[in-house]
């Protein structure tokens, strides 16, 4: 068994560290995690430059590069072994609903797994790493479990967010569904010293659809959620209506 761990937060985040701890004994560990903090880089790859790839004294290899770079240079030419697992995190956040699609430690496994290789995102639902020992006991529990009894046949890909508090708080583990999001705050305009407009993100916007059955909901109720993710786009449901309204007028609207 071979593991390859990634994050988001950067090689130096106390999440990797505990995920990679999470690994102990239960396979060998390649770590291969960005240089600088990249949350919110999605599923960016870097084409405009090259990638350096150096090693920390821990053993762990960075690079200067976003999530996604990382998996994909070390399943396409770093790691002389291909892994049987990707985990990426543990994410100081959570990533629920429609910010998995912003979410750099989302699109580190989703790399894995558009690679053909099993792959879990595990994120700490909120900010600060308080209960980092009981996300990262929740992940060894999980990752065990994958290396005993194998799901179906992979690839497949997880997203795993935890709440918050003490391992003896946790509710067990819910199957969920992503919730929604409102659209995000709006930008904050402020002017740099210079007197020049410069504008920041806004935060998240508050949840939309987070009612039973989703990954809100869950962890709001103290529940471990874990969500099957896949990555087709398409809008299955919705091609019979726009099929239609194309060809309405065979002939016309070519
Ligand atoms: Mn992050």
């Amino acid at each position: 068994m071979r593991i390859l761990v990634s994050n988001d937060d950067g090689y130096l985040a106390p999440g990797l560290a505990a995920l990679v701890e999470a690994c102990r004994g239960l396979g060998e560990i390649d770590v291969v995690a960005p240089e600088q903090n990249s949350s919110g880089t999605s599923n960016a790859l870097t084409l405009q430059r090259p990638l350096s790839v150096w090693t920390a004294a821990n053993g762990y290899r960075y690079l200067n590069g976003t999530p996604s770079d990382c998996v994909h240079v070390a399943l396409t030419g770093l790691l002389e072994q291909r892994p049987d697992l990707v985990v990426s995190g543990i994410n100081n956040g959570a990533n629920m609903g429609d910010d998995t699609l912003y979410s750099g430690t989302v699109a580190a496994a989703m790399e894995g797994y558009l690679f053909g290789v099993p792959s879990i995102a595990f994120s700490l639902a909120e900010k600060g790493w308080k209960h980092l020992d009981s996300a990262a006991q929740v992940a060894r529990r999980l990752i065990a479990q994958v290396v005993e009894q194998p799901p179906a046949a992979g690839p497949w890909l997880l997203n795993v967010n935890i709440p918050d508090r003490p391992h003896d708080a946790l509710l067990p583990i819910r199957t969920t569904r992503l919730g929604r999001r409102h659209a995000s705050e709006p930008v904050i305009r402020q002017s740099n010293p210079r007197g020049e407009p410069i504008y920041w993100i806004g935060a998240a916007g508050n949840a939309r659809e987070a009612g039973e059955g989703t990954d809100f909901h869950a962890v709001a109720q103290g529940h471990v959620s874990v969500t099957p993710l896949q990555v087709d786009l398409t809008d299955h449901g919705a091609l019979p209506a726009w099929s239609a309204w194309l060809h309405r007028d065979a002939g016309a609207a070519r």
